[in-house]
C-alpha cells in the first residue's frame, strides 16, 4: 500500500523523471549517430533489391526527414498540411516517431499542420480493452513522447476498417481547400495499409487496379511518393518513407524473424506467477527477471506474438537463465533463428527497472521492450525488475494498456 498522497506524487514524479532521462538518451544517441534515421524501405532495395527487413543491418544511410519533408511542408498551400501520424498499438512507445514529431513541433505550434494521431492495429488488442481507455492511453503516452497538440486520436485497424470512418469524417472536415495530407510513421506500422483503406473509402482505387496505389504493394515506395487527388476535393497525399527506429528490435531481424515477431493475431496473454529471483525470457530477444519487491511473488503477463517463444526460469540465481540463454537463444528460445544471428543483433545487457503498481492481481505498470511487445505487472507497491535485452533496444515503463 502507498503511504499517503505525497509518496504516490512523489513516486509518479521519478518516473517521469526517469522517462524524461530515457528520452534523452535516445536524443542524444540520435545525434552522435544521425544515421540511425532512416528509410528502411529505400535502404533494403538500393542495397538488396528486395524489400525491408531482409537485412539485419543496423546502421544504414541517413533519410534526413527534416530536409526531405520539412523543404516540401514550407512549400505547402495555404491552409497547410494534415500529418497522419501513424503508430503501431502493440509497439506504442517504439514506433512513435519521437524525430518527426520533434521536428514538427514548430509547426504544430504555429498551427500550419494539424496532426492527427493515428493508433493502428487495435484488432490486435484483447476484446476487453475498451475504446475510451486505449484512446486516452494512447493521448497521454504521446504528450509524454513530445506531441504538444493532436487535432484528434483515433484507434483503427486498417486490416478491419474499424475506426475508419470516424478518420474520414474528421478528415473531410479538416481539408479545406489547398491542404494536403501526409502519412508519417516508422516502418511496419501499416501507412501502405492504411493509405490503401482511405483510398478505397473515398471510392478510389487499390493496389490491384493498377494506379498510383501500385507503388504501395509492399517494398515499392522509395522516397516521398504524391498520390496526387487520392482524396476528395482533390486532395494530395503524400506517402513519406518508414522510418527506421534503431530501438525497435525488429528494425534488426531477418524478414522471416521480424515475421515471427510482429503479431498476425489478437494478442493473448501468457501470465506467470514469478518468484523473486525467477526470471522469463522472450525468445531470445528479451528477458525479465524479479529482483525485489513487496510480495513473494508477482503477476507478469506477457503481450508478445504467438510466435515468439516465452519461457519461466523458477530461480535465477547459479546463473540457471543466463545458461538457458546461453545454450538456447536462436535456438529453442526464438527468434532470433540460428546461434549465429544471436551476436548479430547487439550486445546483450541488462539495465534495472522500478515500477510502482497498485494492484496484485491486475497489472497496473507494463515494461515495454521496443519492437517485441510488453510485460504487464501485477504488484501492490514498488517492485525493481532486470530487464535484458540488445543494446540500444527501447525498453519504458508505462501505465498499463491492458
Ligand atoms: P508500412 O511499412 O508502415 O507501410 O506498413 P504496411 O502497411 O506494409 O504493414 C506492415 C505490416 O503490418 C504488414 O504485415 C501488414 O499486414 C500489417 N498491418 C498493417 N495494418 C494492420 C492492422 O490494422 N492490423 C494488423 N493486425 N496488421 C496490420
Amino acid at each position: 500500500m502507498f503511504d499517503d498522497d505525497d509518496d504516490r506524487r512523489d513516486r509518479d514524479d521519478d518516473e517521469e523523471e526517469e522517462e524524461d532521462r530515457r528520452r534523452e538518451e535516445r536524443k542524444a544517441a540520435r545525434k552522435k549517430n544521425p544515421n540511425l534515421v532512416t528509410c528502411a524501405r529505400c535502404y533494403s532495395l538500393r542495397h538488396h533489391g528486395v524489400v525491408k527487413n531482409q537485412a539485419a543491418e543496423i546502421l544504414m544511410p541517413s533519410f534526413d526527414f527534416g530536409r526531405v519533408v520539412g523543404n516540401k511542408l514550407k512549400r505547402t498551400g495555404p491552409g497547410g498540411a494534415v500529418i497522419l501520424l501513424l503508430v503501431d498499438i502493440v509497439d506504442f512507445d517504439a514506433s512513435f516517431p519521437i524525430d518527426a514529431v520533434d521536428f514538427l513541433d514548430p509547426y504544430v505550434k504555429d498551427e500550419t499542420v494539424d496532426v492527427l494521431l493515428v493508433a493502428n492495429k487495435v484488432d490486435l488488442l484483447p476484446t476487453r480493452c475498451t475504446r475510451a481507455r486505449v484512446s486516452s492511453f494512447a493521448r497521454r503516452r504521446a504528450k509524454s513522447h513530445g506531441l504538444r497538440k493532436a487535432a484528434g486520436v483515433h484507434l483503427v485497424s486498417a486490416h478491419t476498417g474499424m475506426g475508419i470512418n470516424t478518420l474520414s469524417e474528421q478528415l473531410m472536415q479538416l481539408l479545406e481547400d489547398g491542404r494536403e495530407v501526409w502519412v508519417v510513421g516508422a516502418q511496419n506500422v501499416g501507412k501502405s495499409s492504411l493509405i490503401v483503406r482511405l483510398s478505397r473509402r473515398f471510392d478510389g482505387p487499390g493496389p490491384e487496379d493498377g494506379g498510383p496505389l501500385a507503388s504501395h504493394l509492399p517494398g515499392t515506395t522509395l522516397g516521398v511518393v504524391k498520390l496526387p487527388k487520392l482524396l476528395p476535393n482533390g486532395t494530395d497525399v503524400y506517402d513519406t518513407p518508414g522510418l527506421l527506429q534503431p530501438f525497435q528490435v525488429s528494425s534488426r531481424l531477418t524478414g522471416e524473424e521480424a515475421r515471427m515477431v510482429l503479431p498476425r493475431r489478437r494478442l493473448s496473454p501468457r501470465t506467470y506467477r514469478v518468484e523473486v529471483g525467477g526470471s522469463i525470457h522472450l525468445g531470445g530477444l528479451a528477458r525479465v527477471d524479479y529482483l525485489d519487491g513487496p510480495q513473494r511473488t508477482v503477476y507478469l503477463t506477457v503481450w508478445v506474438s504467438d510466435d515468439v517463444v516465452s519461457h519461466y526460469v523458477v530461480r535465477g540465481e547459479n546463473g540457471k537463465a543466463d545458461a538457458l540463454y546461453e545454450k538456447h537463444a536462436g535456438g529453442k528460445l526464438s527468434p532470433p533463428i540460428g546461434e549465429n544471428r544471436v551476436k548479430q543483433l547487439g550486445e546483450w545487457g541488462s539495465r534495472t527497472v522500478t515500477v510502482y503498481g497498485t494492484d496484485w492481481n491486475t497489472s497496473t505498470r507494463d515494461i515495454s521492450i521496443g519492437g517485441l511487445g510488453w510485460v504487464g505487472v501485477g504488484v501492490n507497491g514498488e517492485a525493481s525488475f532486470r530487464v535484458w535485452t540488445h543494446e540500444g533496444v527501447n525498453v519504458e515503463t508505462r501505465e498499463a494498456l491492458v
